[in-house]
């Protein structure tokens, strides 16, 4: 496991710059965390569900480990208003899909192969390295719109899919994941299918991998609210497992239910009388203020990748914007171009994998002011770049 120097440095090269200009206005477009706050809805759900915990009638104490039936079925709900049927009976409450994706190596052996897509959200590698799991890569790159598809040559046990991509914003559609499934099905693999940013997708584009024919005997799904309604810092998600999902004669709904049993004890009342709000009628509309705000962040972002010429995937579908460095310029050096030009902040795409050099991510999660006058600056000084 090495350490990853990534953001730090990120955060060094940003804080001397502001410490050595202090006149400068450094705007942040490399943020991964959400910035407008809850929803009133949900904040009102908390608020009485915390209220509930004063009184000796009301209160809770340890929730069930799979979560409470009526947030279950909220979620199991808001699965049919996509026309995906899964099963109240099959979802877990959680602390967030980061929590559930490190953790859920926990139920498979060791000796089993993990694929990653790369460019990759690092807590896939991690987690991975610190089980002592071998790791192979598919390549994510222009050639197929940084939406990795399967080699048959290869083979793997355990394969994370992420769609929309963080770090790439690329979102596969319905022929491409049947093609994963197809690939997991042969293999006897499991597809850890991270939906985090499903509420992203504008386009006729899967929002869940149980979408896809025979994903239900393959696949695993974890999402969470964090970038869906503002809990980065609430803290909730949820992780699905078809009943019949089985490997080796072990029933994995069953596994798991035994893993979060011994290691977990739940997600507190008021976080998830909150988490059910999200799914109500009026949580849904106001969430969706929320995402729609980012949404048009990240389609200012990409306009102007478009004027200037750029290659870029997401910003459609996504929060995020990966654009190839212009001039062939190292991630880093365009890191530098951006803060010193610019008074832009990003992140340099190597820090998500081998394929990340020569290519940037940029976040639609900053307010839209800020956003506006940023991409104004990056057009200025990548156009005066360009003469
Ligand atoms: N999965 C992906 C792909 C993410 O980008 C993130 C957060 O950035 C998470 C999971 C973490 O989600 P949570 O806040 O629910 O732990």
């Amino acid at each position: 496991l090495v350490p990853n120097y990534l953001f730090a440095d990120v955060a060094k090269k940003t804080n001397a710059y502001i410490a050595a200009h202090p006149d400068k206005k450094v705007i942040k477009l490399g943020i991964g965390d959400v910035t407008l706050p809850l929803a009133p809805v949900v904040v009102e759900a908390m608020k009485k569900g915390a209220e509930d915990l004063a009184h000796k009638e009301t209160f809770k104490g340890y929730p069930d480990y799979e979560g409470y039936e009526f947030l279950r079925q909220a979620i199991s709900d808001y699965y049919k208003s996509f026309g995906v049927a899964v099963g109240a009976d099959e979802i877990f409450v959680s602390d967030g899909a980061k929590s559930d994706c490190g953790n859920i190596g926990d139920i498979f052996s060791k000796d089993n192969i993990v694929l990653v897509t790369d460019p990759v959200y690092p807590v896939y590698v991690d987690s991975n390295i610190m089980a002592g799991r071998e790791i192979v890569y598919a390549t994510s790159n222009e050639a197929n719109g940084f939406a990795a598809l399967p080699d048959e040559n290869v083979k793997a046990d355990i394969i994370y899919l992420c769609s929309p991509n963080n770090p790439t914003g690329s979102a596969y559609n319905a022929e491409q994941l049947k093609a994963w499934v197809d690939y997991a099905l042969k293999n006897d693999a499991i597809i850890l299918y991270d939906s985090a940013y499903e509420a992203f997708i504008t386009e006729d584009l899967p929002r869940s991998i149980f979408a896809i024919e025979g994903a239900r005997k393959c696949a695993i799904e974890m999402c969470s609210l964090s970038k869906t309604a503002g809990f980065t810092g609430t803290r909730c998600g949820y992780t699905v497992i078809p009943k019949e999902l089985e490997r080796d004669g072990h029933n994995i709904y069953a596994t798991w239910y035994r893993r979060q049993a011994t290691k977990f004890n739940g997600v507190s009342w008021p976080v998830q009388c909150a988490a059910a709000a999200v799914f109500s009628e009026e949580g849904q509309k106001q969430i969706k203020e929320n995402i729609s705000y980012y949404q048009e962040n990240a389609r200012i972002i990409a306009s102007a990748l478009d004027e200037l010429g750029i290659y870029y995937t997401g910003g459609k579908n996504s929060p995020y914007i990966w654009l190839k460095c212009p001039n062939n310029m190292g991630s880093w050096e365009f890191f530098d171009l951006l803060l010193n030009e610019a008074n832009v902040v990003g992140t340099p795409g190597e820090g998500f994998g081998e394929n990340g050099a020569g290519y940037f991510r940029l976040t639609s999660f900053g307010d839209r002011e800020n956003t506006i006058e940023a991409v104004e600056r990056i057009k200025k000084v990548l156009t005066n770049l360009s003469k």
